[in-house]
């Protein structure tokens, strides 16, 4: 009887350890932000740093409320699996360009100030390098002086579209395992998906001459 009662236990720490492996970032917004610009960063902050991110509800913005007071908010809508959140926010008045305090659980970066000079695509790009800096602050990353990094410091908004959109080889590395001491869901990178589809169909011309023999 001990003996199926400890197989029992034994599976339930297995099982919870499994999913201590599949907590997540989630994404949300807050104030009037672009469906398709939080879209795009959720895929692109995905691609670069391979770790899992969901897409939260929207967390309700009061008229001059401060980044931390959003923030704050935005970490009451989490979920279980969560392991942190940042908010993409349009504060109804002039704000910071964002607020990040990793002890919280949460980054709100605000929109109005990125998007400063910027068209879809630069908002994009500008939102999702500046999502990846807070994802790393929240895994307590120190920045990098590696100038081709996203982790480099800079001074001025614009500043963003000169700097690289991806973490550094190194920098790569640390955030994988952080991510992975962290408990994140880490995704498989996508190219090998697609490679046997598409190779038959370039090899299936070959030059049968028979005008050479
Ligand atoms: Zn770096």
């Amino acid at each position: 009887m001990t003996k199926y009662l400890w197989i029992a236990v034994g599976w339930m720490i297995a099982v919870s350890a499994q999913a201590a492996d599949e907590r997540v970032i989630a994404l949300a917004t807050a104030g009037d932000v672009d469906a398709a610009l939080v879209e795009r960063v959720r895929a692109g902050v995905e691609e670069y740093s391979g770790a899992a991110v969901r897409l939260a509800a929207p967390v309700p913005l009061e008229a001059g409320q401060p980044l931390d007071v959003v923030g704050r908010a935005a970490v009451q809508t989490m979920e279980a699996g969560d392991f942190a959140i940042i908010v993409l926010a349009r504060p109804l008045d002039d704000r910071p360009q964002g607020v990040c305090l990793p002890d919280e659980r949460f980054g709100v970066l605000n929109v109005a100030k990125l998007e400063v000079g910027a068209d879809a695509d630069k908002l994009a790009r500008r939102a999702t390098q500046e999502s990846l800096r807070v994802m790393a602050m929240l895994l307590k990353m120190a920045p990098c002086p590696f100038p081709l990094c996203v982790l480099v410091g800079y001074d001025k908004v614009d500043d963003l579209d000169r700097m690289s959109a991806n973490f550094c080889p190194p920098c790569q590395d640390r955030f994988a395992r952080e991510a992975r001491k962290a408990g994140l869901r880490l995704i498989e990178k996508s190219e090998p998906a697609a490679a046997p589809a598409e190779a038959p169909a370039a090899e299936a011309a070959p030059e049968t001459s028979p005008a050479a023999e």
